[in-house]
């Protein structure tokens, strides 16, 4: 770690113009942790970028300078601009370029250094200083550990301080995962000191659902939710046309399956969502059955041990009838 954190100084200093990306889709971690990197990086007096590979769902508009984002799908050119003039490339919240999508052929090309930061299980060799740590809660409680071993904890300010704070709170479901440690609480701590705007936070990712957006969740529970008993897994798959039905948004679904996690003795849930011609695939788990293994075997997936997500090649219906199928030679070890 010393020796990394040395390396990663002089790649710092170095650094001109630098460019952050994370993963197609991004969450809360992924641009808590990218803007909060921003935000340090900037005050460091560096040219810094942040680059999606697509949208950032509306409910994160609140973030300091989340306007300041190149969205690749929409810009395509200024974001290869960026990528070209880049001298150090930052990548957060993933660790295999194929979940950069297109992007991704950019960064191949790119000659530049790429350092990534990441938590998620079996990181690919592509970056020249590799952080990654599964045991974190978040990308967010890792990039303010480099920050503090870079000697630079004071530079935590409230804008750093609100993106971090914002993606360890999404992904530790507001630290209830078994992810959230005694170190996620005193990190969390660290922040709020530092200015993190609680109830604001709180109020702007969880409580600024649309009315569609209620009414798409009632209807998921209500008629799309399925619950085999005998192998203790409820799973919900939605259509296109039922998205359209409800005007879905980017970000309308996000939770859904830990609503049929939430069922009493259910310990496998998946949620199928027929998006933009692909099935997308969320799975997750609770205790000691490993979805990471269960997205990376069946949809070119992975993530964590109980939290993993992949696509589906088949229609909607042959990946449900799949699902049911393969859910068979599974039912002993989810009734252990
Ligand atoms: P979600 O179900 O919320 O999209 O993702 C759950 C977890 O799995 C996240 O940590 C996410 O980064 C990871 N994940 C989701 N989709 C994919 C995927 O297609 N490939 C990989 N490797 N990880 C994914
Ligand atoms: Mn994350």
């Amino acid at each position: 770690m010393e020796n990394k954190i040395k390396q990663l100084k002089q790649l710092i200093t170095d650094a001109k113009h630098i460019v952050i990306t994370t993963h197609t889709n991004p969450d809360g971690d992924a641009m808590g942790s990218s803007l909060g990197l921003y935000h340090y990086l900037k005050n460091l007096g560096k040219k810094v970028d942040v680059i999606t590979p697509n949208a950032v769902p509306s409910f994160l508009n609140f973030l300091p300078e989340i306007d300041a984002v190149t969205d690749f799908e929409l810009h395509p050119k200024q974001a290869a601009k960026l990528v070209d003039k880049a001298d150090l490339l930052f990548t957060l919240d993933f660790n295999n370029l194929k979940r950069l999508e297109k992007l991704g052929e950019l960064f191949l090309e790119k000659q530049a250094p790429i350092v990534m930061i990441d938590h998620h299980i079996a990181p690919q060799d592509y970056a020249k200083i590799t952080f990654s740590d599964t045991s974190a809660c978040s990308t967010c409680q890792m990039i303010y550990e480099v920050i503090e071993a870079l000697g630079d904890a004071d530079k935590v300010n409230a804008a750093i301080a609100n993106c971090l704070y914002t993606g360890i709170m999404t992904d530790t479901g507001s630290f209830k995962f078994a992810s959230t440690t005694a170190q996620t609480h005193l990190i969390t701590a660290k922040l709020i000191e530092a200015g993190v705007n609680k109830t604001f936070i709180h109020e702007s990712v969880y409580d600024t659902n649309t009315e569609s957006r209620m009414r798409l969740v009632g209807y998921s529970l209500s008629e799309k939710l399925t619950v085999i008993e005998n192998c203790n897994t409820a799973f919900i798959a939605l259509k296109h046309d039922e998205l359209q039905r409800f005007h879905y948004q980017k970000g309308d679904t996000e939770g859904l399956v830990n609503y049929a996690l939430s069922i009493n003795g259910i310990r496998f849930a998946a949620f199928f969502v027929e998006r933009d011609g692909q099935i997308k695939v969320s799975l997750r788990s609770k205790a000691k059955f490993d979805v990471n293994t269960f997205a990376r075997k069946y949809y070119n997936g992975g993530g964590h041990f109980n939290a993993a997500g992949g696509q589906s090649d088949l229609n909607i219906d042959e990946t449900i009838l799949q699902f049911t199928d393969i859910l068979k030679t599974y039912k002993d070890e989810l009734n252990a």
